[in-house]
């Protein structure tokens, strides 16, 4: 028996991925996947497609989520693994945070039409197929209008800070989404850690606010994950007693993500998230 292939961070059509659910699921089962969680940003909407295609491959999907969090004037990801679609608090504050996405979306192309693009909200639109518009969809308009090369051209000529479509993330407080995931029954884990590029003492910080508010695991493997930050994540989850989690955050094929389940294994003395379902 060869052991089961969890990937517990990936996207889908209904945020910025660019396969359907159902797609998404007969790719990860392709690839050796036998646990998916489908975590798109701040939406569960692909979670009943990716279930019902589930069923059929024989892979066990968690239904999940990827929470936008301002801590600190910084964009955290925060996932929520295992929630109950049904629970209000949960829903509602996702709802917000699609509502500050729609306006932030507005205030994104404002200032890109001064910077010269055509039509930026309609562009973004039309790549966006879900209920949330994202960054992402403003920089797959820009690939298509030949203003960079590629998606994280984009990113780095136009929408990060400092550049022209910048604008400042107003998201949910750290407490909000630990809450939210919570009380749906869910376990908060911290997205790729390493990309938030923190000190050793501000990530100590973070780990320590997050798990005050019942925040129980920290993404070790990540695919933004080099070899040597995967290593040091697993120092703070042996360190402070966080689960261990790992995920592709996969957004579909020929971009520059790992794939699906193509992830390297825990380091030794790392408790894995699953060790408490
Ligand atoms: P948003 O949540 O709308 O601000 O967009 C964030 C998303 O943009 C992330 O989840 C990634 O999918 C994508 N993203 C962020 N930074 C980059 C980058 N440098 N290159 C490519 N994609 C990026
Ligand atoms: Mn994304
Ligand atoms: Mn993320
Ligand atoms: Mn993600």
């Amino acid at each position: 028996m060869s052991e089961t292939v969890y990937d517990l961070h990936s996207h889908s059509l209904a945020s910025d991925g660019t396969l359907s659910p159902a797609d998404l699921v007969a790719r990860a089962a392709r690839f050796g996947v036998g646990v998916l969680a489908l975590s798109d940003h701040d939406t569960t909407a692909g979670v009943p497609d990716a279930r019902a295609a589930a069923a059929g491959h024989g892979l066990e999907l968690v239904p999940a989520v990827e929470v936008s969090v301002t801590w600190n004037n910084r964009t955290l990801h925060i996932v929520g693994l295992h929630v109950d679609l049904d629970h209000r608090p949960l829903q509602a504050g996702l709802a917000r945070l699609r509502d500050y996405r729609h306006w932030r979306a507005r205030e994104i192309a404002r200032r890109l039409e001064r910077h010269g693009i055509p039509e930026p909200y309609e562009g973004a639109r039309s790549y966006a197929r879900g209920t949330i518009i994202s960054r992402t969809h403003f920089a797959q308009h820009l690939v298509a209008l030949g203003r960079a090369g590629s998606v994280r051209e984009v990113f780095k000529h136009y929408l990060v800070s400092g550049r022209p479509g910048h604008v400042h993330g107003e998201w949910a407080g750290l407490e909000e989404a630990v809450g939210w995931i919570r009380g749906a029954g869910g376990q908060a884990v911290i997205a790729h850690p390493a990309r938030y590029k923190l000190t050793a003492t501000k990530l100590r910080e973070l780990i320590s606010d997050f798990q005050d508010l019942g925040g129980e695991g920290i993404e070790v493997v990540s695919g933004s994950h080099g070899r040597d930050e995967v290593l040091a994540m697993a120092a703070h989850a042996r360190r402070s007693g966080l689960l261990a989690s790992v995920g592709s955050d996969f957004h579909g094929p020929g971009n520059a993500f790992v794939e699906l389940g193509a992830l390297a294994p825990l380091p030794d003395g790392c408790r894995p998230v699953w060790s408490a379902w």
